[in-house]
């Protein structure tokens, strides 16, 4: 699969491309016009959030403790109490950062839809609680930095949720995924500072 630019720039100088930052506009993402996705939820019932487990930056783990007495009302009563027994995050660490909890099943924070993301949309930001991962989903950054749309078995993939099925949906992401794009391009552009991303 040839990887594909998000969009066109103008060229620089060899010292320019040493010395600058990556534009946000220069992410490339792998797969957005020959991957296929279109995000069902909320008829699958929020299956990305059974046992994913995703790793918190430093500054995201800490936003979400600063906050937890808003979110604690809204758990599920298993996942409450998980989190005021043991807390939101388990020993086990991903990417050499701590992940969260489960309970039950699905992902402490996951009651009928995210509540991170819920809380975050009734203050007027919806991912300001919210881990960058599960935000870019299914676009995902590898080991070495690179990014592409997650598909059956496409460069190691082992979820086999039927959403990451290329022949599930006809949609292309560069059409279904602009919001994400447009997140991935801050992310990197620095503009999500805030969570403290571990290289
Ligand atoms: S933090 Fe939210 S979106 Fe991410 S797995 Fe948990 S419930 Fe799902």
């Amino acid at each position: 699969m040839i990887p594909e630019n998000t969009s066109v720039t103008p060229e620089r100088t060899s010292t320019e491309l040493v010395d600058a930052p990556p534009a946000a506009s220069e992410v490339v993402i792998e797969g957005l016009d020959s991957a296929r996705f279109e995000c069902v939820y909320p008829s699958c019932g929020g299956i990305c959030c059974v046992n994913g487990r995703p790793p918190l930056e430093a500054g995201e783990a800490e936003r979400i403790e600063q906050n937890l007495a808003k979110f604690l009302p809204h758990l599920r009563p298993e996942a409450r109490e998980r989190v005021a027994q043991k807390g939101h995050l388990t020993n086990r660490r991903k990417e050499g950062l701590p992940a969260l909890a489960v309970s039950k099943g699905w992902c402490v924070f996951f009651n009928d839809g995210c509540v991170l993301h819920k809380v975050g949309a009734e203050e007027g930001d919806k991912w300001k609680y919210k881990p960058w991962r599960c935000i870019a989903f299914p676009l995902e950054r590898s080991g070495s930095g690179r990014w592409h749309v997650r598909q059956w078995k496409h460069r190691g993939e082992a979820w086999d949720l039927f959403c990451l099925n290329p022949h599930e949906s006809k949609k292309a992401p560069r059409e279904t995924l602009k919001e994400e794009v447009r997140f991935v391009r801050d992310l990197e552009a620095g503009k999500e500072s805030w969570r403290r991303l571990k290289r």
